[in-house]
This record gives structure tokens, C-alpha cells and sequence, in this order.
């Protein structure tokens, strides 16, 4: 399959902000966006006034990274928001937002989409009980995520729930038993990335 090869931290360099995309060094002074907050590469510091066209595709670039989708993945994405009903770029936004790598990382049981996406795929999760090991799977409301049993004991799935991040209100979690519930969809107040998704809907509209 493919995958980003690119330093991680390079990307959020780029688009000079924090994509937190590394889990809990994000919130270290490890950061590189905290200490070098340039583009990398040779004419980082000189940045100039971005086109038009600029902004649109610097805007897609970080949807793309923060969910870690590819362009073909993502164009059809973006394909789907537009058939269905409601505004395109919320349409989006809402799709990225209900894949279970995204749920997974949302509910606590991950510390990034990264490393929600390794915990899907190795198996660990169970959509209504059974078990679904495909991070764009997209839930919907009343689905019940929880960890299988034998890898309650995981230790990074301990630690990243004993860590107490916030939940968004479309999600429930029931931390003792290692799930949580799709109680509603999310809109665009629950989903809190620095985005301005009506630039990514001008750039696919031309
Ligand atoms: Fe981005 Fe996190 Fe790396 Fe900072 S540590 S640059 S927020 S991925």
C-alpha cells in the first residue's frame, strides 16, 4: 500500500503549524513547529505571499496529513461529499472524522491517527462486536468501538487512556470497559482542526 515516506514533522514545518501528528511529543518542547517555525529546506525562512491557488492547495495538503490520506483516496473522498446532501466541504470533513482510525484516536485508545491506524489494523478493535481491521471503515451513529479483550492489556492502550483526553461529544467512552459509542455524526463545531475547507472546495470546483 502506498504511504507517506516524508518525515512527519517535516509536514507540519511546511504548513507551519502544529498537525500533531506525532502524538504525545506534540505537546513536548520536542516539537520542531515550537522551535523552528519555518518551512524546511534551503529558502524556509523566506517565504513569500502565497497565490490564490497557493492557499487552496496548502489547505488540502493539511487535511491530507492531519487524517493521513493519500491524493486518490482523498479525491474520492471529496467525490463522495459532493453527491451527498449538505454542504460539500462540511460533507468532507464529517466522512474523515467518522473513520474508525479517527474514532479510535478520538476516543483516547490511541495517542495520534498513526498509531490508531496501526491499533485497527493489528486487529484490536471491534465494531459491534466483531472484529473490523480497516482504519477508512466509516461508523455511524450507534456503533459500539471497543478494544478485544486480549489486548486490554496493551500497554500503549493503558497509558493513552490513562492520559484522560478530551472526547468530542459525538463520541461516548466508557473507559473501564474499554469502549465507546457513536452517540451522534459530527458537524463542523465538534471538529476542531484549522482548516478552512471551502478552499478545498474551490480547488476541486475549477
Ligand atoms: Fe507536528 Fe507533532 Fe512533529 Fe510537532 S511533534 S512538528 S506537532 S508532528
Amino acid at each position: 500500500m502506498a504511504r507517506y515516506t516524508q518525515p512527519v514533522c517535516r509536514r507540519c514545518r511546511r504548513e507551519g503549524m502544529k498537525l500533531f501528528l506525532k502524538g504525545d511529543k506534540c505537546y513536548t518542547d520536542k516539537c520542531p513547529v515550537s522551535r523552528r517555525a519555518f518551512a524546511p529546506g534551503q529558502h524556509g525562512q523566506n517565504r513569500k505571499k502565497l497565490s490564490n491557488y497557493g492557499v487552496q492547495l496548502r489547505e488540502k495538503q493539511k487535511v491530507k496529513s492531519i487524517y493521513g490520506i493519500l491524493e486518490t483516496q482523498f479525491r474520492r473522498y471529496f467525490e463522495e461529499a459532493e453527491r451527498r446532501k449538505g454542504i460539500t466541504g462540511e460533507n468532507l470533513l464529517q466522512m474523515l472524522e467518522r473513520r474508525l482510525d479517527n474514532v479510535v484516536y478520538r476516543l483516547g485508545f490511541a495517542s495520534s491517527r498513526a498509531q490508531a491506524r496501526q491499533i485497527v489494523k493489528h486487529g484490536h478493535i471491534l465494531v459491534n462486536g466483531q472484529k473490523v481491521d480497516i482504519p477508512s471503515y466509516e461508523t455511524k451513529v450507534g456503533d459500539v468501538i471497543s478494544v478485544k479483550e486480549k489486548s486490554r492489556q496493551m500497554q500503549v492502550i493503558k497509558d493513552n487512556l490513562e492520559a484522560n483526553r478530551n472526547v468530542p461529544d459525538w463520541l461516548q467512552l466508557d473507559k473501564d470497559n474499554f469502549q465507546g459509542t457513536v452517540v451522534a455524526l459530527p458537524k463542523r463545531e465538534h471538529i476542531d482542526i484549522p482548516i478552512e475547507e471551502h478552499y478545498i472546495v474551490e480547488l476541486y470546483s475549477k
